[in-house]
């Protein structure tokens, strides 16, 4: 049973055994959530006197990087960032796909004389940006929103084809304060993995929700971090619905933060969860946004017909379950300083990495058996490169180290003649100068790899063709 929540008070921790304190009582040993605690309800301001560390990473690695052509938090990718962030939208669109989402893609920009969405504008006033085309001013998209909820305005949808799930990878504008705008942390423009679900009414919504926070959990567990959770709701909807904070609760088992202090009527939404990531400055980064909508299917017109022939209007889960791509890469990054501070190499996940496999002819001589190396291993859906430079193979290896390259095999005499390679895993002491066969390796990426998309290098074979981007 869920304690009567303490009169007054606008946060409450929820523990996991289901009892709530005040945040100032809080006494639990999750540095992380103590991280949210002080951003959120005690407004301590972080005193940052160093950068984070994604943003040498991303330099270093010649990842992504601010576009000095555009506005402020517009970021330009280079082909590594680029297909970093192509194999994440794989990643996620095969996330919604197994959950039986349809996916579109719609326009970025919408007219604000239409009365809902100057509503918006309205709501979130100096932060949009505005446009004109002919004698019309249109507002850049903040998420993919409009877009869905025009399709299903116009959609013929039967109780049948509920929970409808619709997604798109949307462009989104926000003009964040130039000042807070920076790295990967915060853009004007992002991409935001959006999943709206229709559903017939608020129960069907609650059991919707529940399914997919279980699953944004997950996604970030996939990928080595977990989160700190804060639910916004009024207090009248947190007193009918403590069976299902509670069942929120229990899919996670880790103190939440609830605010009761939202104002009845004032929003579309009844719940609000924000699922936070905490990074190297113990800032706590906003990375999944989940709504439960019911309001918006009245505002924008849509329906869906009933048992009895009936229209009605939907209750909508709006998902953001790896909130933008942008945020992603930061935690992905930030993650792996956090495993350097461990005193471990840092890396990304083999199969996210730019290039798994890197070939070190000594000389001239040992081309030919590297490209047949480097054939074999492209066939078999490896990204690999040549380091043909003319330069010492100390050289090569510091290089290969410096850009994370997660496994190279060097190629001399003895193993043009050998059937056989020397091959070096970052960080594995086991695998320093390891002697497998070619297949052997093969097997070792896709083990590692299995189920997670694949796509073919962005960047050329042989090293000294490439050019430097950063
Ligand atoms: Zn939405």
């Amino acid at each position: 049973m869920i304690q009567k929540p303490i009169p007054h008070a606008d946060y409450l921790v929820l523990l996991p055994n289901n009892s709530l304190v005040l945040p100032e009582n809080y006494s639990g040993d999750s540095k992380d959530f103590q991280a949210l605690l002080n951003r959120e309800v005690f407004h301590k301001s972080i005193d940052v006197k160093e950068a984070p560390p994604h943003l040498k990473i991303m330099k270093q690695l010649e990842l992504v990087d601010h576009e000095d052509l555009s506005d402020h938090g517009h970021l330009r990718l280079y082909p590594k960032g680029a297909l970093i962030m192509d194999l994440l939208s794989d990643y996620l669109l095969e996330a919604v796909l197994e959950e039986g989402a349809y996916p579109i893609k719609d326009s970025s920009m919408y007219d604000i004389s239409v009365e809902p969405i100057r509503r918006h504008v309205e709501l979130f006033g100096d932060r949009v940006y505005l446009l004109k085309a002919d004698d019309r001013e249109f507002v850049l998209r903040y998420a993919a929103c409009f877009g869905q909820f025009s399709i299903l305005k116009n959609a013929l949808v039967s109780y049948r084809s509920l929970p409808l799930k619709l997604f798109e990878l949307a462009d989104s504008y926000r003009l964040e304060q130039s000042g807070e705008v920076g790295g990967l942390f915060r853009q004007r423009r992002f991409h935001m993995g959006d999943l709206h679900v229709l559903c017939r009414d608020l129960q069907s919504a609650k059991q919707e929700f529940l399914k997919l926070y279980i699953k944004a959990h997950r996604l970030a567990h996939e990928f080595g971090w977990n989160y700190v959770a804060m639910v916004n709701m009024c207090r009248s909807f947190y007193d009918r619905n403590k069976d299902f904070i509670s069942d929120l609760l229990q899919a996670y088992s880790k103190p939440m933060l609830l605010y009761l202090g939202v104002p009845e009527d004032k929003y579309y939404w009844v719940i609000n969860i924000d699922l936070d990531y905490i990074d190297n400055l113990r800032r706590p980064v906003e990375s999944v946004g989940m709504q439960i909508d019911v309001g918006n299917a009245e505002r924008f017109d849509i329906q869906f017909v009933d048992e009895n022939g009936k229209e009605k209007h939907p209750v909508i889960i709006h998902a953001a379950l790896m909130g933008s791509l942008e945020r992603w890469l930061n935690n992905i990054l930030e993650n792996a300083a956090k495993q350097q501070k461990q005193g471990k190499l840092p890396s990304l996940p083999l199969w996210l990495l730019p290039i798994q496999v890197r070939i070190l002819p000594i000389a001239d001589r040992h081309m030919s058996k590297a490209l047949e190396i480097a054939h074999k291993l492209k066939d078999s859906e490896v990204r690999l490169d040549i380091d043909d430079r003319p330069i010492s193979l100390q050289r090569k290896i510091r290089d290969a180290r410096k850009e994370w390259i997660p496994l190279y095999t060097v190629v001399g005499d003895q193993e043009v003649q050998s059937d056989r390679l020397s091959v070096s895993v970052r960080g594995d002491k086991e695998y320093e100068n390891k002697w497998v066969s070619l297949d052997e390796l093969i097997q070792f990426i896709q083990l590692r790899c299995c189920n997670k998309p694949f796509r073919r290098s962005y960047v050329s074979m042989m090293l000294s063709r490439r050019p430097r981007f950063a």
